[in-house]
């Protein structure tokens, strides 16, 4: 240490509280990386490596970046897992006695990264905090670009906790650095950037959120404290910013909203498809219309949120429909919701206190908007846009400080000048008329000197030596009075100062430099006025969001004419003529093909669906659940008349065959999913089974498919509306085995060798999956075809014969039973005794499980009658 040059013992004192991070060092123009982030950056940024004298034998590793684009490394680095420091100049190198003063000015990681120009601004960047305390998870997430807080809190349970980070994909984690399984499960689940950290003793919480945000932490559990003063601490800590502009707590409760599981929200491709993982072709791609990205992260927030209080979606609803039956309205409020910038994210900026001039022009340009937006939402009747007329603060004395100082074109910088308009400051006024009038102002000083000593030749000049001067001839010397300071004489004449030039010269030498200051000064006084009207700019923030979101929901209701459902608590979900949103938009309205649907608890609640494959089965499944999760986020939707009784959760399974669980498509995964379904369901629930048991051996997946129906279709068990959409038509049988379950098909025409689908469902189970066929349109050689056909031909001869002989078998025990119960009346030991002492092992899988379930019936019913 003690050769080092005084800069790198800065550094290293510097990096040596940063440890964890790559620093960023500014030097000038540059951010400099040195030794191991040197090494590191140099490699990951595929910029040069150079070295730099330190002091030491060998120089030390050095490499750099221009400060002005600094951000887009810094993207490269946090997207590749690293956390960055910055650290800054924090005196002016002019000023600086020796080295100049640097710190840490900030702190950057995934959820802390704010970059406009990478910034998806439709989709809000949260850092998410998970604290266990007792049995309880407290979970929080802040978007610092926004200042949007919530939180909530549930009983340990590892599902809900993963469901509520899939919900939110926080680009962040941060969680208790004694919580070492939770770290396990969370990265086994998802690809987040996870810090352990050292979480607020219970003590200083309350202390804490008081300071950091100024909100009195009243009603918050002791597990929500910690949870949320350790997040707010770490924000603080690392961002080095007040955090006053985060305004609200938003404390939620997990029951208030649908449970949509994370493989749910996957495989219904609700906000991202699930081919390439993006936006396009998921309900979000079709609903989201929204004019501002402050709707559309809220249209995104509802998607991840649907609503279960029918009170709050019919509002959302009867909004809508005022907005959709008024065309001339809803055309009106969205041309000017066009004009509204983010300044939901502006508002952010005033606490990084990275606004410029230009970001205030937007705020203005978008308040501009609000009078005309309040008068028409004052003429609506729904409740919710009564409401937000009342809540839209219409801003104007922003707009009018904002218009009254701020010129119409500022240039980026705050720092240079060029901001305020004229006439809103006067010392402002003056030193720019000194600036631009300079010339004007040395010219009227030579009329006036001219005339008081009456030298007509007298001249105002300038030179580097001494400035501006006056020059007198050698003729007129004599008339040169004694006020002048003579400085030099030249071959014709003499030069002059006098007491006023030199004041004339001091202001047009320092009016640029002064004026500067002074129009940074004033902007900073501008810029805090508004930011103490935060609040009242992040309320109209809310109202605009909302009113995009409904506006949107509109405008692509009566585009894709969607209908409004009728939302209520009934245990009944009819839908006629009902679409695929996503599906009818790929291939046309006039192309798909309308289905109907009529699940509810008693008698249709279980629905078995067969048919080819191909056929639509999956489509159809997953319109009924888009469907109902358009209709509880508030939304008209794709049928011709829908009823739509509130679930409390939706669950979809799909398949292994589909190839879609990012390469876990095991068995076992399939199972887990089935298993979260079966535990967490309930009678209020939707349940999309699309193929279960298809990962593993016919019999063995038959068997769990049968037993997994059983289940659901209790009602002492689970009871929930389930579609169920399968290839083993065995499962059709359980329609007249079991109460509430249908069957139904999906219709297609057989044409010789080929078949036309009809995508019509109908009632009653199909006998064929048709797979020959589909095989043939995807092109399987001929050759392969036949010789399938005749397999297939053996197989279900001999599955006629199997059949046969089980019908046999189960005849004889049924009548066997019949004889026990009537010559030992009713003893259920005994009849126990005489199932078991049946041969049941040597008949094949498929003769067991019938005989099984038979004999499980004819139990059952003995049970009841004992
Ligand atoms: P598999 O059993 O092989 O999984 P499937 O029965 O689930 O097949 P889907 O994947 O739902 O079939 O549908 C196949 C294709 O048929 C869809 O991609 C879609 O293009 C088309 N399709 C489905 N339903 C309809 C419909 N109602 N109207 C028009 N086209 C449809």
């Amino acid at each position: 240490m003690q050769n080092l040059t005084p800069m790198m013992q800065q550094y290293l004192e510097i990096k040596e509280k940063v440890k964890d991070a790559i620093l960023f060092f500014r030097l000038g123009d540059f951010y400099e990386m040195f030794f191991d982030d040197a090494i590191i950056a140099s490699k990951e940024l595929e910029i040069a490596l150079t070295g730099r004298d330190c002091g030491l034998d060998e120089r030390a590793p050095m490499c750099g970046v221009p400060y002005h684009s600094a951000n887009t490394y810094i993207s490269k680095l946090i997207e590749k897992g690293y956390k960055v420091a910055i650290c800054e100049q924090v005196e002016d190198p002019k000023l600086a006695k020796g080295i100049v003063k640097r710190e840490i000015t900030r702190i950057i990681t995934p959820g802390t990264f704010i970059d406009e120009n990478q910034f998806d601004n439709k989709k809000n960047n949260y850092v998410c905090c998970i604290i266990k305390n007792n049995n309880f998870y407290g979970i929080a997430f802040c978007d610092i670009s926004t200042g949007e807080l919530l939180a909530t809190e549930f009983y340990e349970d590892k599902s809900l906790l993963l469901n509520e980070i899939g919900k939110f994909n926080p680009k962040e984690i941060l969680i208790d650095d004694q919580d070492v399984t939770n770290v396990e499960i969370i990265k086994s689940n998802y690809n987040i950037f996870i810090q352990k950290i050292g979480k607020v003793s219970i003590n200083e919480t309350e202390g804490i959120i008081l300071e950091l945000i100024k909100k009195e932490p009243y009603g918050l559990s002791i597990t929500l404290k910690i949870c949320l003063s350790t997040l707010l601490k770490y924000l603080h800590e690392t961002q080095k910013i007040s955090l006053d502009f985060i305004n609200n707590i938003s404390i939620y409760n997990i029951q208030s909203f649908m449970g949509i599981d994370i493989n749910t929200k996957r495989n219904l491709e609700l906000v991202e498809n699930l081919t390439t993982h993006s936006k396009k072709h998921s309900l979000l791609d079709i609903l989201d219309n929204a004019k501002t990205a402050m709707g559309s992260r809220l249209i995104r927030k509802w998607l991840e949120q649907p609503l279960v209080d029918v009170i709050e979606i019919n509002k959302r609803l009867e909004a809508v429909e005022e907005l959709y039956k008024n065309f001339g309205l809803l055309n009106s409020i969205t041309e000017l919701l066009s004009n509204i910038y983010d300044i939901e994210r502006l508002c952010s900026k005033f606490a990084y206190l990275s606004i410029n001039a230009r970001d205030l022009n937007l705020l203005k340009k978008s308040i501009y908007n609000l009078p005309e937006l309040k008068r028409l939402l004052k003429s609506c009747n729904s409740k919710l846009l009564k409401l937000i007329a009342e809540d839209l603060d219409t801003l104007e004395d922003i707009y009018q400080l904002i218009d009254n100082s701020i010129i119409e074109q500022p240039p980026i910088s705050i720092k240079e000048g060029g901001i305020i308009k004229d006439g809103f400051n006067k010392d402002i006024d003056y030193l720019r008329n000194i600036s631009t009038n300079s010339k004007q102002m040395l010219a009227s000083y030579e009329e006036q000197e001219k005339a008081k000593t009456g030298i007509k030749n007298l001249k105002v000049g300038y030179n580097k030596v001494f400035g501006y001067y006056i020059e007198v001839t050698k003729s007129n010397l004599n008339l040169v009075p004694d006020t002048y300071i003579r400085k030099q004489t030249i071959s014709n004449g003499e030069r002059y100062i006098t007491e006023d030039l030199k004041k004339i010269e001091n202001d047009i030498v320092n009016a640029d430099s002064k004026l500067i200051d002074l129009e940074y000064q004033i902007f900073c006084s501008i810029r805090d006025d508004i930011n103490d009207n935060l609040e009242r700019i992040q309320k109209t923030v809310k109202c605009i969001s909302i009113l995009d979101a409904l506006c949107s929901f509109a405008e692509i209701s009566i585009r894709n004419r969607y209908i409004k459902p009728n939302v209520n608590l009934l245990d009944r979900i009819y839908i006629k003529n009902g679409r695929h949103p996503v599906v009818e938009e790929m291939i046309g309205i006039e192309n798909f093909i309308p289905n109907d649907t009529d699940i509810d608890e008693e008698n249709n609640r279980v629905i078995i669906i067969t048919g080819p494959n191909m056929a639509g089965k999956s489509t159809y499944m997953r319109q009924v659940a888009l469907i109902v999760i358009m209709a509880q986020i508030g939304c008209f939707v794709p049928a011709t008349e829908a009823t739509i009784g509130i679930v409390d959760k939706i669950f979809s399974r799909i398949g292994a065959s589909d190839n879609i669980t990012y390469g876990q498509s095991t068995f076992m995964v399939e199972m887990s999913e089935v298993a979260n379904i079966l535990k967490n369901a309930t009678h209020k629930s939707l349940i999309i089974f699309d193929e279960v048991g298809r990962g593993t051996s016919t019999y063995d997946g038959l068997s769990i498919a049968w037993s997994v129906v059983e289940y659901v279709a209790n009602k002492y068990k689970i009871g929930a509306k389930t579609l169920f959409a399968t290839h083993y038509h065995e499962l059709t049988e359980l329609e007249e085995k079991l109460n509430g379950v249908k069957n139904y098909r999906v219709e297609v025409k057989e044409e010789g060798k080929n078949i036309i689908f009809l995508r019509k469902i109908v009632r009653g189970g199909s006998d064929s999956s048709y797979g020959i066929h589909v095989a043939r349109i995807a092109g399987i050689p001929e050759e392969v075809l036949e010789r399938a056909e005749e397999i297939l031909i053996k197989l279900e001869e001999a599955d006629i014969n199997r059949k046969d002989v089980t019908k046999k078998i189960k005849k004889e025990i049924k009548r066997e039973l019949q004889d026990q119960i009537d010559l030992f009346n009713y003893k259920k030991e005994d009849i126990i005794e005489k199932i078991k002492s049946l041969d049941i092992m040597n008949l094949t899988p498929l003769q067991a499980l019938y005989i099984l379930s038979e004999l499980k019936n004819q139990v059952l019913s003995i049970n009841e009658r004992i």
